[in-house]
């Protein structure tokens, strides 16, 4: 493979002066700190916040790196997936001219990213079954093909693309390959994250938002080389995650049982839901899942949503989607969650208008 990161670089992204922050010009821990204009009184809030946090996170990134078996250079944090996800665009796509492509059904913040930025996307469905097509995404890629995001366990439709099929993405491409595995801990199939030192390309995200149940502290992983990550850092705000986050994360990563437990719980009530799932007569497919959500074919999906949002049942209408005609996306909830659905559900598409196809 022939790649060449500095040629894929936007050149002004090259060429940057990076802002150098207080805790950039001193990072030691000791001493008499009036460089920053912090409050030395403290917050006006009971637990002190007055002191920004470090703006590389190495504390936290040192817990990560052994939790991951990824050594800290190769790991970025983003406030959430999606900074990483937008801090890509900035540093390797240039407005008006640059391209990436993405496969639907897929996340659809790649797109909305894209856009944000000014960046033409390009789209190579997946197959009817979800699956990536190495040759027609290879087709598409032109001089101006920046990245390809790949997204496994895929959202919505919940498999994994086959491992191959990927790799063979990452050995042909000559730009960054994405890989968004915010689903993979609750995955039987391994990830990409050991194929980091084998492909200098490659970028693997993932999220404490999901397994992790830390949504609301916004704390997203890009694993790369460490040239791709030092480019990121370059370019991110500063103090992108707070120092509550840092701090909280750090000490959650020491409760690893009770994540163990949740993942277990989750595997456990989703195949009770979807043997419920697949019992209602009139639910046509559950689609095979590697995470934490069915796909599911209904009849009449985008009308059951809407009767399920009366009975405040909240799922994502998925029905206007690539290859998800008639869909709905739900979430493992807990076991009580679960049986409101599958109740509720049922007793949705039991109703008349399902048949009888009148509104
Ligand atoms: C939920 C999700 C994310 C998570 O994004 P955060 O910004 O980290 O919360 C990323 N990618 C995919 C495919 C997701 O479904």
């Amino acid at each position: 493979m022939d790649f060449d990161l500095q040629k894929l670089l936007r050149p002004h992204i090259a060429s940057l002066k990076p802002y150098s922050s207080a805790r950039d010009e001193y990072s030691g821990k000791e001493g008499v700190f009036l460089d920053a204009n912090e409050n030395p009184l403290g917050s006006i809030t009971e637990q002190d916040f007055n002191r920004y946090p470090d703006p590389y996170q190495t504390v936290l990134k040192e817990k990560l790196s052994k939790i991951k078996k990824v050594s800290k250079e190769r790991i970025f944090l983003g406030n959430g997936s999606d900074e990483a996800i937008d801090l890509l665009f900035r540093a390797f796509c240039q407005p008006g001219l640059d391209n990436v492509i993405i496969l639907p059904p897929t996340y659809g913040m790649y797109e909305v990213s894209a856009g944000i930025n000014d960046i033409a996307v390009k789209k190579v469905p997946l197959s009817p079954d979800f699956q990536l097509l190495p040759h027609k995404v290879l087709e598409e890629v032109d001089a101006h093909t920046k990245i390809i995001f790949i997204c496994s366990p895929n959202n919505p439709s919940g498999n994994t693309l086959k491992r191959e099929s990927i790799l063979q993405v990452a050995r042909d491409f000559q730009g960054l390959v994405v890989i968004d595995e915010a689903y993979i801990d609750f995955s039987v199939e391994p990830g990409f994250l050991n194929m980091l030192e084998q492909f200098p390309n490659l970028l693997v995200i993932q999220t404490l938002s999901k397994a992790w149940g830390l949504a609301a502290l916004r704390l997203g992983m890009a694993f790369a080389s460490p040239d791709i990550v030092a480019i990121l850092n370059k370019i991110k705000p500063p103090y992108n995650i707070s120092g509550l986050t840092q701090k909280t994360v750090t000490e959650a990563l020491e409760n690893s049982d009770k994540l163990e437990q949740m993942i277990r719980e989750i595997l456990t009530q989703k195949e009770t839901l979807r043997k419920q799932l697949e019992k209602i007569p009139q639910v046509d497919t559950v689609y095979p899942s590697q995470a934490n959500f069915f796909l599911v074919k209904v009849p009449r999906a985008k009308k059951v949503y809407q009767r399920l949002i009366e009975k405040k049942i909240i799922v994502r209408d998925r029905s206007a989607v690539q290859h998800c005609d008639d869909c709905l996306r739900i979430t493992v909830g807990n076991q009580l969650e679960n049986i409101q659905l599958v109740q509720a559900l049922q007793d949705v598409l039991a109703e008349p208008f399902i048949s009888e196809g009148v509104n």
